[in-house]
């Protein structure tokens, strides 16, 4: 029998005898928000997109993907920039290409399920806003996250794609749970449900050439939606699993432009066009825009975003992935986490452990947020558990996963690990089965009436629903009430390349004295000074922050110990805004000697670095040992901080939305 998906290729000159096809192959260019999501921490501006904009709008892109992920957060958080503007920014620019952005389902562009009123209304927005296409996920594949926006979707006549997401148990597709019948399935599923068309989404770069062939074919067999297949390049499958996806008949495929591709990111645009150049799925792409488009973008944008390029390795794949299938977004995210707690020398345990963590949570597929929400429990069973006891520190994010918070899990969580994370849980003990909001409180109107005055429209307080700390403080630099930090001001292009300039005099061995790049900065008060030893020489090293906020100091005891000597305080933790530097030489820190009368009492320390979201208690409240004091943010993982003792709250040293270090004092108990 002949397969009708066989390629057909014609012998042709490039510009004259190209034949027009029936069924080209459909391309979304994914480079402005998951190329520099992948490559780039997420740090694209806008004012880089637009000199590109134009020339992208003329490839005949099936859509350009501009929005959602993580942009939302990053943006208004590091960039001071206002979402909701880059959308209408963008479409002034492009005209004819339709947007798409990824939509986390009933997560919008945040970590948790939102309320139904608040996920309506940021459909309603994005669409008002100029979104035509909402590719939509739920990190569990529970389609009940999906029974509130969808309807959104449809009632705003844009489109509605429905996810996949692509995970395994294994090096290959199979097993008992994520077998081809479990991808069949949910594509009958989404097709029930109206999808406009049905991506598989690989966020990991997992899927191999001949599973992609299986599952496309299959799914194009049994649904009639278009096929989308969105394949992270990673653990370098992709571009082989784009060929074969070709060949089983995908509709369309996601790739990035070449400067923003590979790695963690995707396979590029380029090779794939010249790949299908003259078969009966050629793109039609002319070659020739594509390569104007990345002379733009290696001239005029990567000198700005090139220092943020992780590339310590020369290997562009990364074996962990086929090693451990750990996609590299939560790898990078592990690695940092362990850095920041001096714990390196762990990840080997972490690995190990991660896939008992995957299990015990019903082996759910790791995606936003549940990348995220394995990973950091991961990493605390790693350093917190011991012999006796497993589960010792166990997030918030966990434990609302047990209570059934984020949907239904592929397998059911293991029973002891759900009951000792549901103990004292405010919701309750006894897990839900229905779909998550059902058990949402409508939350849009209070945080309306909470930003009063400083939100000037729904926008504004969406945004600010979805992110109350870095919202508020975003809406104050919009507004003018604050000054925005240095750190989130856009950089020059000419800045960066003379940045890039000594970065490379620096690596031929020339000198450079700092005076060359800036002004010498004064010193601070709070300097301070190291012997540094190098081959037994010894320099005297002045180490100030750069734009830290002022050190906050404290004395306190030793814990279970008798009030230490005033010189024994000076070794206890670093205070919250240092470093870690070598030991302290004989110049004493002096924030320590003009710290304001501190409280005594019993400490209650930063087990990891992370954020302060909120002091569930206030100065003078009694506390039972045990009771949660303070709720620290750590890789977007909440964690409850309890009392270590009962007493009363003598201090509490910062505020909410300050950043806190590894055995920062956070409260004092007396
Ligand atoms: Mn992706």
């Amino acid at each position: 029998m002949s397969d009708h998906n066989q390629l057909k290729i014609t012998n042709m000159e490039y510009d004259k005898d190209r034949p027009k096809v029936e069924n080209p192959l459909k391309i979304m260019d994914v480079t402005l928000r998951d190329g520099h999501q992948s490559l780039f921490a997420t740090r694209g501006r806008t004012e880089d997109m637009i000199p590109v904009a134009e020339m992208m709008d003329e490839v005949g892109f099936w859509a350009i993907e501009t929005w959602g992920g993580a942009t939302f957060d990053t943006m208004h958080r590091f960039l001071n920039e206002d979402p909701w503007e880059r959308i209408r920014t963008l479409k002034r620019y492009i005209k004819k290409t339709p947007f798409s952005m990824l939509l986390r389902a009933q997560n919008l562009v945040g970590y948790r399920n939102y309320a139904d009123d608040l996920a309506r209304a940021f459909v309603e927005r994005a669409a008002a806003n100029g979104m035509d296409i909402f590719r939509t996920f739920d990190a569990l594949n529970d389609y009940r996250n999906f029974e509130t926006v969808v309807p959104v979707i449809k009632e705003t006549g844009t489109h509605f794609q429905g996810c996949i997401c692509y995970t395994i148990t294994q090096p290959r597709l199979g097993g008992e749970v994520y077998n081809i019948d479990y991808y069949v399935n949910k594509a009958k599923d989404l097709e029930n449900m109206g999808a406009d068309s049905i991506c598989i989404k690989d966020m990991a770069g997992l899927i191999a050439p001949y599973d992609a062939y299986a599952i496309i074919k299959a799914i194009k067999e049994t649904v009639k939606p278009p096929v989308h297949l969105h394949s992270h390049f990673t653990s370098g499958l992709a571009p082989m699993t784009h060929l074969k996806a070709v060949e089983a008949g995908v509709d369309i495929i996601d790739t990035c432009m070449s400067p923003y591709a590979y790695r963690t990111s995707h396979p590029a645009v380029e090779p794939l066009v010249m790949a299908l150049l003259g078969t009966n799925r050629d793109t039609g792409f002319d070659i020739k825009i594509l390569a104007e488009i990345n002379t733009v973008f290696e001239k005029e944008i990567m000198p700005k975003y090139k220092h943020l390029l992780n590339d310590t390795k020369l290997s562009i794949t990364d074996i962990n992935v086929l090693l451990h299938q750990t996609p590299g977004g939560m790898l990078s995210n592990l690695v940092n986490q362990l850095r920041e707690m001096d714990a390196l020398d762990k990840l080997d345990a972490v690995f190990e452990e991660l896939p008992k963590v995957r299990k015990d949570l019903g082996q759910i597929p790791l995606v936003t947020p549940t990348s995220q929400i394995v990973g950091i429990q991961t990493v605390n069973n790693v350093l917190f558990d011991d012999e006796n006891e497993r589960y010792k520190m166990i997030t918030s994010q966990v434990k609302d996963l047990c209570y059934g918070l984020y949907g239904k899990t592929a397998v059911p969580i293991d029973p002891e690990v759900q009951k000792k994370a549901l103990k004292g849980y405010d919701r309750g003990e006894e897990p839900i089965t229905c779909r998550p909001a059902e058990v949402l409180e409508p939350e849009l109107e209070k945080a309306q009436e909470e930003i009063k005055g400083l939100a000037a429209d729904i926008d504004d307080e969406i945004l600010y629903a979805i992110y109350p700390v870095t919202g508020k403080k975003f809406l104050k630099w919009k507004y003018g009430k604050e000054e925005p930090p240095e750190e989130v001001k856009a950089k020059s292009l000419e800045t960066a390349l003379a940045k890039l300039e000594l970065v490379n005099l620096a690596k031929a061995g020339k000198v450079v004295p700092k005076s060359e790049i800036e002004k010498i900065p004064e010193k601070s008060a709070n300097v301070r000074a190291f012997n540094v030893f190098v081959d037994g020489e010894c320099y005297e090293v002045g180490v100030d922050e750069i734009g830290g906020s002022p050190i906050i100091s404290y004395s306190m005891p030793v814990p279970g110990q008798a009030p230490a000597p005033a010189a024994a305080q000076v070794a206890t933790p670093a205070p919250a805004t240092e470093s870690k530097p070598a030991a302290p030489t004989a110049a004493a820190p002096k924030a320590v000697e003009k710290a304001p009368a501190a409280a005594e009492g019993t400490p209650v320390t930063a087990p990891m670095p992370g954020m302060i979201v909120s002091y569930d208690k206030n100065v003078g409240d009694t506390v039972n040992e045990g009771d949660c004091v303070v709720v620290l943010e750590a890789m977007k993982m909440e964690n409850n901080i309890p009392a270590p003792v009962s007493g009363t709250i003598k201090a509490l040293n910062f505020s909410s939305g300050d950043s806190v270090e590894k055995d920062a004092v956070m409260c004092v108990i007396g």
